[in-house]
């Protein structure tokens, strides 16, 4: 039973929890709220501080611990006093600064030798990149074992245990509330939970004691021709380092970025075309960009008469195929664009045209229907046109504008 659960209340979770449950709860409200998304907006202000608040006290497992049995009251001593800025959680939760070294979240049980957190990048690529393959150089910010004190923070032999913790860096404080002492677990106050002492002229001048410092590495990042969506290009040992831990690994996972002409699907692409009504029905060229500096040319037989909506294929000009020397198929869907109204006044064009086309064969009334004069009239607005579902013009399709994706400053495209 836990004491309370207003913190489990913020973001929307049980107190059963899994650390996997909170993370998403986190990211899922953190992102919402976020104030660059709500300007002006102090409610979702104070709710991101909430939501942060509430996450970086759940997601250290020994904070969670005291919260748990004490609530807020056995926290205010240390641990959750002079807790981080709501901007800086979020900035290292998405990847920020690297000033954390990754070290996020602490005591996670973990199995095998303790590692630094994995580094997660998604990694935007356009249609036309993944169609010719590229080496994106992407460059990153990490946390390294500093280079002059190689880790221990100070000169060598400088660095003592903390007395008043005994090398923990949490201790056990009494405190009398009300009629009762309370026991519970803060931060060492003597050593900032570090659970070592360095004296000030001791002290590494280039990591100022914190054993790491941050560090810019150039990763070159495979995009393989036809590579899809969600793919996970991985470096091992690449990502944070911290003293007596494994070094990290950095995960790019690669996400296509929508195209302004070409809907992807697996290796094929599918491509929306407006042709004249002339061109339908006797012919012409349909030019169609490709995604390598090729136009295509499409030969639109006389009497092919495509009709409004019909697809067609173009074998092989598809997305080549991942691993494969194979490529997918080019689908094109038709939209057919006719003539203004009153695009031709004359009669004898019309009787013309009667002529050149095929006599209608829509079924006429049955020979005992009753019939009624009723005329026909034009609507005004395009909402009156959706009422039914009608007005869609065809055409170019929309561009999905993403959104949900935060921009994580860590990583950067270095050069293209
Ligand atoms: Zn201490
Ligand atoms: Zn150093």
């Amino acid at each position: 039973m836990v004491k309370e659960t207003k913190l489990y209340d913020v973001l929307g979770v049980s107190p059963t929890a899994t650390e996997q449950e909170l993370k998403k709860a986190y990211k899922t409200g953190a992102l919402k709220f976020h104030p660059d998304k709500n300007a002006h907006n102090p409610a979702a202000e104070e709710k991101f501080k909430e939501i942060s608040h509430a996450y970086e006290i759940l997601s250290d497992s020994q904070k969670r611990a005291i919260y748990d049995q004490y609530g807020e009251a056995g926290l205010e001593g240390g641990a959750g006093g002079g807790g981080m800025a709501a901007e800086d959680l979020f900035a290292q939760f998405f990847g920020g600064g690297g000033g954390f070294g990754g070290m996020f979240g602490g005591g996670m049980p973990n199995r095998g030798p303790p590692k630094a957190r994995t580094i997660h990048h998604t990694h935007k690529v356009s249609l036309e990149d993944i169609y010719r393959g590229k080496i994106s150089k992407l460059a990153l910010q990490r946390s390294i074992i500093c280079p002059k004190c190689e880790g221990r923070g100070g000169k060598e032999g400088a660095v003592k245990r903390c007395g008043g913790c005994d090398g923990h860096g949490m201790k056990t404080m009494m405190r009398q509330m009300g009629p009762m002492i309370q026991r519970f677990q803060t931060v060492c106050p003597d050593c900032n939970g570090e659970g070592e002492i360095i004296n000030n002229k001791d002290r590494c001048k280039n990591c100022n004691g914190k054993k790491t410092v941050v560090d810019r590495k150039v990763l070159h990042v495979h995009v393989d021709r036809g590579v899809k969506s969600g793919t996970k290009v991985e470096f091992r040992g690449e990502g944070d380092q911290a003293p007596g831990i494994q070094a990290g690994d950095v995960v790019f996972e690669i996400e296509q970025k929508p195209h302004s002409r070409f809907v992807r699907k697996d290796d094929d692409l599918l491509y929306k075309a407006e042709i004249e009504l002339v061109t339908a029905l006797a012919g012409g060229t349909l030019y169609i960009e490709h995604l390598d500096d090729r136009w295509l040319s499409i030969d639109i037989l006389p009497g092919e008469a495509i009709a409004p909506d019909a697809i067609k294929m173009v074998r092989g000009q598809g997305m080549p195929s991942y691993r494969h020397h194979d490529f997918g198929n080019l689908y094109i869907q038709f939209s057919v664009k006719f003539p203004e109204k009153h695009w031709m006044q004359d009669e004898a064009g019309f009787e013309a045209l009667r002529k050149l086309l095929p006599e209608p064969t829509l079924p006429p009334t049955p020979p005992d229907a009753m019939t009624e004069p009723a005329d026909l009239e034009d609507i005004e607005t395009a909402a009156q046109a959706k009422v039914f579902g009608g007005g869609s013009g065809g055409g170019a399709m929309d561009e999905d504008d993403e959104d949900g994706h935060p921009h994580a400053e860590r990583v950067q495209c270095a050069s293209q």
